[in-house]
């Protein structure tokens, strides 16, 4: 058996009829930017999140660059985030002149409210937290939220792995001044190129993002601010607005195969799992990915490919205070803890039932070899 750690074709081959469908309908209408199907996106998705305004963009960084920007975020600010996350989330801040400044994550992988406090101690001129919804769990948003209102702090969500997870009932990406989405082909909502979204509560933030990704201009041709060219290709939000029509069933696919590894691993004593998806918890997870932690990770990973099961460690194996050569020297033990450990099992909805039991099966015989190798 061959499971690749993600099936780009599968995108495709799933529906490829009505891809063609909607390739020839977008094509024969001559609509290729910011035409009905954008529109129709944007506010499908509105639905979905329980959310004011969507702005489409070209990309989950664009996403992150244009909400800062909106925020008010510019040179001399310094934003916190988790060191866990892509380097994107950092990227956005520092190509603002403004400075990330990197906080340690807790047990569940998420952002870690305490660090946080620390790190406000620590700095002046902190103006926003980005809380990074990682692996589709949303972070404590009651913690955080309170520490953004304490100290007069916004918060801007980096989701772009968020989308469809919850804390207490609320969609992540919703929880502050804005939230970015990724539709990278292999987030969860993935289309076949790129593609990104801000979400927002607040309508000057929409307006104002509404002019960054489209040249500053106004609806009147004018232009009235510094902008960019960020808008989210309409072949693209077409695709996306098929897709989303299958989001919720695609989330409950990969909450049933987060049970089964669950089911099937959870005895390890070498592993760490998430926890298992729940209906009495605050977190609703949408398992954009499944990262587990390993002892023996290396040897794991090796294993395993030679079944043929591919693995990843997520941000090639380096978190973000780990880019020495950026300048950065921040210390994070649990960060750091956690990239000696962290691996990603394949998590998507091209995953057979029979394919998740060989992988859960090539783990325990993993462990069956591993024992008896270390009695020897
Ligand atoms: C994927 C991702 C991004 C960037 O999205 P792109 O669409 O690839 O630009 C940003 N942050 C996180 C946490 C991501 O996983």
């Amino acid at each position: 058996m061959k499971i690749p750690f993600f099936n780009y074709p599968f995108l495709f081959k799933s529906s490829e009829e009505e891809l063609i469908n909607i390739f020839k309908d977008v094509c024969e209408r001559g609509a290729y930017i910011l035409q009905k199907d954008v529109i129709n996106f944007e506010n499908n998705l509105k639905t979905f999140l329980d959310v004011k305004h969507v702005i489409s963009v070209a990309n989950g960084t664009d996403a992150l660059l244009l909400a800062l920007r909106a925020a008010g975020i510019k040179q001399g600010d310094a934003v916190i985030l988790p060191s866990h996350t892509y380097i994107a989330t950092a990227a956005s801040v520092q190509l603002l002149g403004a400075k990330p400044i990197l906080a340690d994550c807790q047990e569940d992988h998420m952002l870690d409210p305490e660090s946080v406090l620390e790190k406000l101690k620590k700095h002046d001129n902190v103006k926003a937290i980005m809380p990074v919804q990682v692996n589709g769990r949303t972070c404590d948003m009651d913690k955080l939220c309170a520490i953004a209102q304490d100290n007069q702090l916004l918060i801007i969500e980096d989701a772009a792995q968020g989308l469809g997870s919850k804390f207490k009932g609320r969609c992540a990406g919703t929880f502050g001044l804005a939230g970015t989405f990724s539709f990278y082909p292999a987030k969860t909502l993935g289309c076949l190129g790129d593609g990104g979204a801000v979400v927002t509560n607040n309508d000057y933030v929409a307006e104002q993002i509404r002019l960054l990704r489209d040249h500053g201009r106004n609806e009147q041709g004018e232009v009235v601010l510094w902008g960019f060219n960020s808008r989210l290709d309409n072949l693209q939000a077409a695709i996306l607005d098929y897709k989303l029509q299958f989001l919720h069933r695609d989330i409950a696919r990969r909450r049933e195969i987060a049970s089964l590894y669950y089911n099937g691993l959870h005895k390890l004593k070498d592993l760490d799992l998430p926890p298992p998806p729940s209906e009495n918890s605050d977190h609703f997870d949408a398992f954009q990915n499944y990262e587990i932690k390993a002892n023996h990770r290396d040897e794991l990973r090796t294993f395993l490919l030679s079944r043929g099961i591919s693995t990843l460690i997520q941000w090639g194996g380096t978190p973000v205070h780990q880019f020495t050569r950026l300048g950065f020297d921040e210390h994070l033990p649990k960060t750091d803890a956690l990239f000696q450990r962290c691996m990603m099992l394949p998590m998507n909805v091209s995953l057979t039932d029979q394919e998740v039991a060989y992988i859960v099966e090539s783990i325990q015989k993993f462990y069956v070899n591993q024992m008896v190798l270390e009695k020897v």
